[in-house]
């Protein structure tokens, strides 16, 4: 199949959509206001055929105006005489107008009239009101109410463009690059990220030739997530992709989809989808997915936000009803994962994740030459120093350091960019950093440092643990540094591999206290890890010599009393204080007896960021069991073990 771009043309049936229901209130409103509240209506007549209806006798009463012009109702019982058909239609009181040759025309005739007994009712005579006031005293509120309403429609849809106004609340408001008019980004403007490019190349290939997929049976993935913290790159990589693959590119935000109204964000997504299925092949790039992403109410009563979960309903719904070839691919960022909905991540949705991090040294390098590009510089700028004096920059940061510098430099009449202006604006973005991002000190990074190579030291020594893959010290979200393992698929483990493993994961605070002699709040998370899983072992695995063969695992969440009695809870909370302070001894004493290595494995991190199981080898020599070790080494640098090393949350 080779037209698999292009998808039959649905039959158009008109949909019920939020215009509707503006037009629809718009002439109510209307109605309203120009029904006469009696009901009834009116006709105009010649002035003979009066003249013969009050010489009849249906006349009641008469007002005559100083312009000539006549109202007069006639009789209830006559009504029908004078409307004929339209009798059951007038209403209780119609009136009906002519025109008089004059008013003592008038006034004469409907004398002569009484004195012969034809006409009995009341005859006045009045000036004639303003019409014109009067119609406008009615209209004005109208013109107004609708004026304020437009005001406020443009003002909520964000007034962006010249076509936004009431009919366009339910569009989307994305942001379409087309092939031609924009700029031109490809994957040259972006820096680093090697594995995310790898990763999203695969998505151009299938832009570009999605026969050599389809041909296969193959599918190619709706979307991919991606995730990193702001400023690293994720819109760009976004717009590289379709630059490579030279389709058109719609952005726009997830917030965009939120709206004060209901059906709303349905309504932009439903119309999102629409725009860029005509475009196709092209792709979507939503930023901070979460905005509506976010994981749906548990508790349906809380009623909760409606809209966010329409818009989000409407989201998976338009992503699964698009074929998976249908050309259309969408992008989304997020920095948090974890809140998102499960069904946006279930397969066939965004069942990729493609992790966008912050850059270590030799990226941060690479991101400078990209920005040093357009600004010149003299040979003094040194980019090797520049990488090495903003750990924890991101991207963007970094954007802008080189902006800044051009900026300092030009303030200072300079010809080129020096040395000097680079570091003051470092030093410049730094100080309007520190709040907002982890921007590591020295010393803090030495600390890093020391207690992830006192995991990656522990778990290459000890037989049991897993061992590592890469340690990073550049702070990756609330994490300060982060070490990846290989985790041994085993169905049952041994009391060895347990303690092995909490002895690794205690080397961390071990190897600050035994190197720096001040421990920190670095290791909460070991320590609360480590914690659960000696009471794990103790209470409920019946692996401690005090209490063996025990399980005190209740599994009746509604029983508030424990399985067993004071005395043993106090002997588990003993056991589980010894079993890890065991462990801690154990992790400082085999640091102890390795601190040279463990010391040139923190150097080679503050020095590098990141070291990979080469490094450690290398300095360690090969590992014992050597199958395991070579089998990391085969193994490619990604995976989804993460065990951060996070900062308590209370500040
Ligand atoms: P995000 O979407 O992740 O918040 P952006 O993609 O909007 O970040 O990045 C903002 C700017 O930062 C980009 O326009 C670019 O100038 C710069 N930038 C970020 N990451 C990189 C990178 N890896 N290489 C080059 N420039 C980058
Ligand atoms: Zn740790």
């Amino acid at each position: 199949m080779d037209n698999n771009q292009k998808k039959p043309n649905k039959v158009n049936v008109p949909r019920f959509n939020l215009n509707w229901l503006f037009i629809v209130i718009a002439l109510m409103l209307a109605v309203l206001y120009f029904t006469d509240s009696e009901g009834s209506i009116s006709k105009t007549i010649p002035y003979s055929e009066f003249e013969k209806y009050v010489r009849s006798g249906y006349v009641s009463d008469v007002v005559g105006y100083d312009n000539n012009s006549v109202e007069f109702n006639v009789k209830p019982e006559h009504i029908k005489d004078v409307f004929k058909n339209d009798s059951n239609r007038v209403g209780k009181n119609p009136i009906i107008y002519t025109e008089a040759p004059s008013r003592d025309a008038l006034s004469d005739f409907l004398k002569g009239q009484e004195e012969e007994g034809n006409f009995t009712g009341v005859a006045s005579y009045e000036t004639k009101k303003d019409y014109f006031t009067l119609v406008l005293w009615q209209v004005l509120p109208l013109v107004a109410l609708v004026a304020i309403w437009i005001f406020l429609m443009r003002r909520m849809s964000g007034g962006g463009g010249g076509t936004s106004g009431v009919f366009s609340v339910g569009k989307s408001k994305a942001q379409l690059f087309e092939k031609d008019n924009a700029v031109k980004i490809t994957f040259k403007d972006v820096a680093g990220l090697a594995e995310a490019k790898q990763e999203v190349e695969e998505i151009v290939e299938f832009l570009r030739e999605p026969q050599k997929y389809t041909d296969l049976g193959g599918k190619i993935p709706k979307g991919a997530l991606l995730v990193g913290p702001p400023g690293t790159g994720k819109t760009l990589l976004a717009k590289a992709v379709a630059g490579e693959a030279n389709v058109p590119f719609f952005s726009l935000s997830g917030s965009d989809f939120v709206e004060m109204f209901v059906g709303v964000g349905a309504s932009r997504v439903r119309d999102l989808f629409k725009q860029a299925k005509e475009k196709a092949p092209c792709i979507v790039f939503i930023d901070e997915i979460d905005a509506v992403g976010r994981a749906r109410g548990k508790n349906p009563s809380m009623g909760g936000n409606d809209e966010r979960e329409n818009t989000l309903n409407q989201l998976l719904t338009e992503m699964d009803g698009f074929g998976s070839n249908s050309g259309v691919i969408i992008l989304a960022a997020t920095n948090r994962v974890d809140i998102l909905d499960k069904a946006l991540l279930r397969a066939g949705r965004f069942d990729r994740q493609i992790h966008v991090d912050l850059p270590d040294l030799n990226e941060r390098k690479e991101v400078f030459g990209v920005h040093l590009r357009p600004i010149k510089i003299d040979d003094s700028v040194d980019v090797d120093l520049l990488a090495r004096q903003t750990p924890g920059f991101s991207g963007a940061d970094i954007a802008n350091v080189c902006n800044e510098a051009a900026l300092i430099a030009a303030r200072h009449g300079k010809k080129f960019v020096g040395r000097q202006d680079f570091l003051d604006a470092v030093d410049r973005i730094i100080g309007g950093l520190e709040k907002k991002s982890k921007v590591t000190t020295l010393a803090e990074r030495t600390t890093i440092a020391l207690h992830e190579a006192g995991h990656a030291s522990l778990s290459w020594l000890l037989e049991h643990a897993n061992p590592l893959i890469k340690v990073t010290i550049v702070p990756r979200g609330r994490a300060l540094g982060a070490a990846w393992y290989l985790p041994e698929e085993r169905q049952i483990t041994t009391k060895e591999q347990m303690l092995d493993e909490m002895c690794a994961t205690l080397g961390g605070r071990a190897a600050e206290d035994l190197f720096l002699g001040k421990i920190s709040t670095g290791a909460m998370n070991d320590l609360e890890r480590v914690t659960k899983q000696a009471y794990g072992m103790i209470a409920y695995l019946g692996m401690s010599d005090k209490l063996p063969n025990l399980c005190y695992y209740n599994n009746d969440e509604y029983s508030f009393n424990k399985p067993y009695s004071d005395k043993t809870a106090e002997l588990i909370d003993q056991e589980v204080l010894s079993m890890v302070n065991e462990q801690y001894d154990r992790a400082r004493k085999i640091l102890s007896e390795h601190t040279k290595e463990h010391n040139e494995l923190a150097e080679l991190l503050i020095e590098k960021e990141v070291i990979f199981a080469e490094d450690v080898e290398r300095i360690f020599g090969k590992r014992p069991w050597a199958s395991r070790s070579e089998e990391i080494m085969a193994y490619e640098k990604k995976t989804n073990e993460i065990e951060p090393e996070t900062l308590p949350s209370f500040k």
